[in-house]
């Protein structure tokens, strides 16, 4: 008998199997009753044609069977089964169907992925077994053929008996070594959840006589002595996969709970989710999709840990668990899953990423979960602030990230705290609630909302009755700034210099205060020695005597946040100390002043930018300097 040797790249990728990592091994069922169904789909195509196949719908099977005895595998199938020619063609190279390039030919890593998310074909058997045996009889042939390899080796094609049409694969299992325990594919449980895993919605049925216990019936006598109960096995036939997917199914079919049923044993959440999206697109391409917000964020969504993705089908037959290309970053949260026709089950990684289907798809799910997100915000806004305290966050980073390339999208679906009832709005409430005069979107940022609103810069702007969205997460500021305007308002931080509410008699009369205090004002500055970038007389104050506010671009709480993130270089906001010209300490400033005495006027502008900082809740720079210049002056 002729041993024959595998086409050289068939060798290769072989080889790639042999050495793949243990967790991607167990795909090889998938790929087996995959192909057993493709054989099954193309007889059962010839039957709707062809009264000789003589065979129903209902006829066609693929069945499983372990031996712990011998440790093989059986996989049969009576589909359309294999010539000799066929064989040689099939088995001995790697299908040309099978879009596998060796791109990566040393990337063993990648190489891997590839295993263990794609299609990779009849090979996959080698992963677990160290003899692969086919008997196989094409349908309309009467003779029937065994191939048999070992492996690298090569194979061999005899002539065997089998009387029905159809393959039948039985796969001697490697031996267990230390980490590998290939015995496991041998317990019928792990085959049952590995059918559920990957093959649930294969369209024939997936069988395999499961052996279960029972207790045996007992007589009355043994019942009244109480006798312990003893128990027996029975076999059953069970078909393991369920065959059409929830997703298949016509909408009206369905009810609320089969979906979130679905959800939480899919997705292993306990949580019932916010909401859900059945999608069916019939357009091109076409495609089928179940997506889901969670209604809690997962404990590491936050975490480089997360790994958001959809689960990619392809007809029914899962051949990613996590596409990450069908979701864009901002709406990570989004669970589920998409099955189309048009991408093909054997399409590496790296031509999944550059998949014109793939990408329109991506696109289509994205339109999908905006508008479905805008229909809760307008038609069940608890549900939506449920939302968006979860997830909110991601949607800002979202406006903020990729330089605003996405902030169209997303700002109507952002919220803000208000100043007014202390509630989540959105911009565009914030916009309609405007008063007439209002220039701009007023927001004051801090660490709280108790905080801010002890700001002292927040007081003129709400005794002129405007409302001020509170920013309290650090990414906030940063995507305001991003936004920059919304429907033509532009955002101003309080505690910017120009706030808009200029009453110009007023301003008149605190230049010309600032003029006639010139000098003052620059001993203080002058005291502060480089911290400020001037002192100058408030308009915004109210009660408070002082506060700091900023110049330019970057706000003291940007600084905060840019200064806590792990980088050496560290950014210091341009500021400003305000002193309220209407405040007692302003005539106690100009006294000194008057008086010459600069030494206590020092003293006292140390004072007052340290009291600036902590309303401002940052720390100060000498804490024992600042208590012993309190006790002094006091
Ligand atoms: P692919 O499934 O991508 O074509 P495979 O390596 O898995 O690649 O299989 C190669 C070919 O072998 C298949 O295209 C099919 O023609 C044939 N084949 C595999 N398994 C069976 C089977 N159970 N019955 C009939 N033909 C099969």
């Amino acid at each position: 008998m002729e041993t024959k040797q595998f086409k050289a790249e068939s060798k290769r990728l072989l080889e790639m199997m042999i050495h793949s990592i243990y967790t991607h091994k167990e795909i090889f069922l998938r790929e087996l009753i995959s192909n057993a169904s493709d054989a099954i789909d193309k007889l059962y195509f010839k039957s709707l044609t062809d009264d000789k196949v003589g065979m129903n719908k209902d006829d066609f099977a693929i069945w499983i069977a372990a031996d712990k005895d011998s440790r093989t595998i059986k996989i049969t199938d009576n589909g359309i089964g294999m010539t000799a020619e066929e064989l040689e063609n099939n088995l001995g190279t790697i299908a040309n169907s099978g879009s596998f390039k060796f791109k990566n030919e040393n990337k063993l890593d990648e190489d891997n992925q590839i295993i263990g998310q794609f299609g990779v074909g009849f090979y996959s058997a080698f992963m677990v077994a160290k003899k692969v045996t086919v008997v196989t009889k094409a349908y309309g042939s009467d003779k029937a053929y065994q191939w048999e390899s070992e492996g690298v080796d090569g194979y061999t094609i005899t002539e065997a008996e089998k009387k029905t049409t159809g393959t039948e694969i039985t796969l001697e299992l490697l031996d267990d070594t230390d980490d590998e325990k290939y015995g496991e594919f041998l317990d019928q449980y792990r085959i049952k959840g590995l059918v559920k895993k990957y093959s649930d919605y294969i369209r024939f049925p997936v069988k395999m006589e499961m052996t279960h216990s029972r207790p045996k019936e007992q007589s009355e006598e043994d019942k009244a002595a109480n006798k312990p109960l003893e128990y027996e096995d029975y076999i059953e036939v069970e078909t393991l996969n369920s065959m059409v997917p929830l997703w298949k199914k016509n909408k009206t079919e369905l009810k609320d709970e089969d979906y979130k049923h679905f959800y939480t044993e899919k997705f292993y959440d306990y949580t019932e989710p916010l909401k859900y999206a059945h999608v069916k697109n019939e357009g091109m391409p076409s495609y089928n999709a179940l997506l889901y917000i969670p209604g809690k964020a997962p404990f590491d969504f936050y975490s480089k840990e997360y790994e958001k993705g959809l689960q990619l089908y392809s007809n029914g037959v899962l051949i990613m668990d996590k596409c990450a290309d069908l979701l864009p970053d901002y709406f990570s949260f989004v669970k589920g899953l998409v099955d189309s026709e048009d991408l093909s089950l054997n399409i590496s990684r790296e031509m999944l990423q550059h998949d014109r289907q793939l990408k329109v798809i991506a696109k289509s799910i994205e339109k999908t979960i905006s508008s479905e997100l805008k229909k809760m915000l307008k038609n069940d806004r608890e549900k939506y602030e449920e939302f968006w305290k979860n997830f909110g966050l991601q949607l800002k980073y979202g406006v903020y990230s990729d330089y605003g390339m996405n902030k169209d999208k997303l700002q109507d679906l952002l919220m803000f705290t208000s100043s007014k009832e202390k509630k989540l709005v959105t911009l565009d409430e914030y916009v309609t609630g405007m008063r007439e005069e209002q220039k701009y979107i007023y927001y004051a940022a801090g660490e709280s909302i108790e905080r801010i609103e002890q700001l002292p810069q927040t007081e003129l702007v709400k005794d002129n009755g405007f409302e001020i969205l509170y920013l309290t997460d650090n990414v906030d500021e940063f995507a305001i700034r991003t936004l920059h305007s919304y429907k033509d308002k532009e955002f101003k931080n309080v505690s910017a210099d120009d706030l808009g509410l200029e009453n110009t008699e007023k301003k008149e009369e605190i230049k010309a205060k600032e003029e006639e205090n010139s000098g003052m004002l620059e001993e203080l500055a002058k005291a502060l020695d480089g911290k400020v970038s001037k002192v100058v007389l408030s308009q915004r104050l109210k009660s408070h005597p002082v506060c700091l506010t900023t110049e330019g671009d970057i706000t003291l709480e940007m600084e905060k946040v840019l200064n806590s993130m792990p980088t050496d270089q560290k950014v210091q906001a341009k500021r400003v100390l305000e002193i309220n010209p209407e405040h007692e300490i302003f005539g106690k400033l100009t006294a000194l002043s008057s008086s010459g005495d600069n030494e206590k006027l020092d003293k006292y502008a140390k004072l007052l930018y340290s009291q600036a900082l902590l309303i401002e809740g940052m720390s100060i720079e000498n804490p024992v300097e600042f208590s012993n210049l309190i006790c002094e002056l006091m």
